[in-house]
């Protein structure tokens, strides 16, 4: 089925690097290193691993001397393997003086990223700040404001916890809180502003670790600026507690036209690979119908219909094959990112999911013939049998791909 696209609510775009982000530019998924950048073959290593997952920007910490020299080296490490993402550098405390005192640093990084409740405390704020968006102005790079709720500036909170106090009628203590992370982030984009930083190079996030508080704050956020908006729901957790709150927090957002780049803050599990949050994030846009990132398979759940793990083991080796293939696919077929798979369990559902899917095959569940009908565009076209159906129907999904998208 078609459906109406949503549109967003930001008006500005802002160009980072060859991006486009905001206004009716692709929604754009990016993600964070947790190496030491410092560690140049390690981050480079990651950042890699990142892009092929998918991820079109990456964040990486900036945090002291040795790490803003080795932003540079890791540009070109990149550059060396024909990679040119848009890389940004995520500063606290001393931002004002890494780039200062590390011009090709300043010059490497494609965007900013500053957290006002970072930046320093009275004056020093001011002038840090001040310098932070000079450079910015200098190099011509964009800027992300980002708030979040775990550095909020204390200042801003005491004035306006102060304010409400004498207020005749009060706001309650959470309401002011939402207040500040919006009065932060939209203050510190108009000072910018007023230093010289164009409206489009100024993107805005405020960062909460709480679903409804999330939701409340981009909401509030959105009304009162036009800026693109960076979301995430930040220390969103470890496994599906993570993908699960990422994901009911951002649907609900972007179904409202609210969100125009975002980030999967997942907690990896020892052992498991970063990419997991692209993959995440990818699969939170390309199930709400807003981009499309790779072939998506669709399977049943199984019940007591289905006495053997073949069916689940298929859905799985699928989608694992589709998935490696991207990266080649995504040159050679234009198109195929939209592509339909089903693999289906049992005669119930089997035939009549797999006619909806561009292919799908239905193997048999308890008491049928242990035969798998293929379905292509919704005919059938094949009944197979043996040991090999998985190879059988990946070469079937091989000659689709190759004769039904573009070259
Ligand atoms: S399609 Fe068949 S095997 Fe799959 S859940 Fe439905 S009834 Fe069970």
């Amino acid at each position: 089925m078609n459906h109406t696209p949503i549109p967003r609510r930001s008006s500005l775009t802002v160009q980072v690097g060859q991006l486009t982000i905001g206004g009716s530019a692709p929604i754009r998924v990016q993600s964070m290193t947790n190496t030491d950048t410092a560690d140049i073959q390690a981050t480079t290593t990651q950042i890699i691993e990142l892009v092929r997952a998918g991820s079109e920007l990456v964040r990486l910490t900036v945090n002291h001397e040795t790490a803003a020299a080795a932003v540079p080296r890791i540009r070109d490490a990149l550059a060396a393997q024909g990679i040119d993402v848009p890389l940004i550098g995520d500063f606290h405390f001393n931002g004002h003086r890494l780039l200062t005192d590390y011009p090709a640093c300043a010059e490497a990084l494609a965007k900013y990223r500053i957290n006002p409740g970072n930046v320093g405390r009275g004056e020093k704020r001011d002038s840090q700040f001040a310098t932070m968006i000079d450079i910015a102005c200098r190099y011509q790079r964009p800027v992300r404001i980002g708030v979040n709720w775990g550095s909020l500036d204390p200042e801003l909170i005491a004035r306006l916890m102060d304010v409400n106090a004498k207020s005749k009628t009060p706001y309650s203590v959470d309401d002011v809180m939402l207040e500040a992370m919006v009065e932060s982030a939209i203050s510190s984009a108009t000072r910018a502003e007023e230093l010289g930083l164009p409206s489009n190079d100024i993107l805005l996030s405020c960062k909460m670790s709480v679903v409804q508080d999330l939701i409340a704050v981009y909401r509030r956020l959105a009304t009162r600026s036009h800026h693109a908006l960076h979301l995430g729901l930040t220390e969103a957790g470890l496994g599906s507690k993570g993908i699960v709150a990422s994901t009911a927090a951002l649907a609900v957002l972007l179904q409202e036209g609210i969100g125009d780049t975002i980030r999967v803050s997942l907690t990896p599990e020892p052992g498991s690979s970063r990419a997991r949050e692209v993959i995440v994030a990818q699969e939170i846009l390309q199930t709400m119908g807003l981009r499309a990132f790779a072939p998506q398979v669709t399977a049943c759940p199984g019940c007591g219909r289905t006495t053997s793990t073949l069916f689940q083991e298929l859905a799985q080796e699928i989608q694992e094959y589709l998935r490696e293939q991207m990266p080649i696919w995504r040159d050679r077929y234009s198109g195929v990112e939209s592509m339909q798979v089903a693999v289906m369990g049992c005669i119930v559902n089997g035939p009549g999911e797999s006619k909806h899917a561009n292919i799908g095959i239905s193997l048999p569940g308890v008491g049928e013939q242990p035969a798998a009908p293929v379905f292509i565009d919704g005919e059938k076209v094949a009944t197979l049998k043996g040991s090999d159906i998985a190879a059988q129907f990946k070469c079937m999904v091989d000659t689709y791909v190759t004769t039904h998208y573009g070259r």
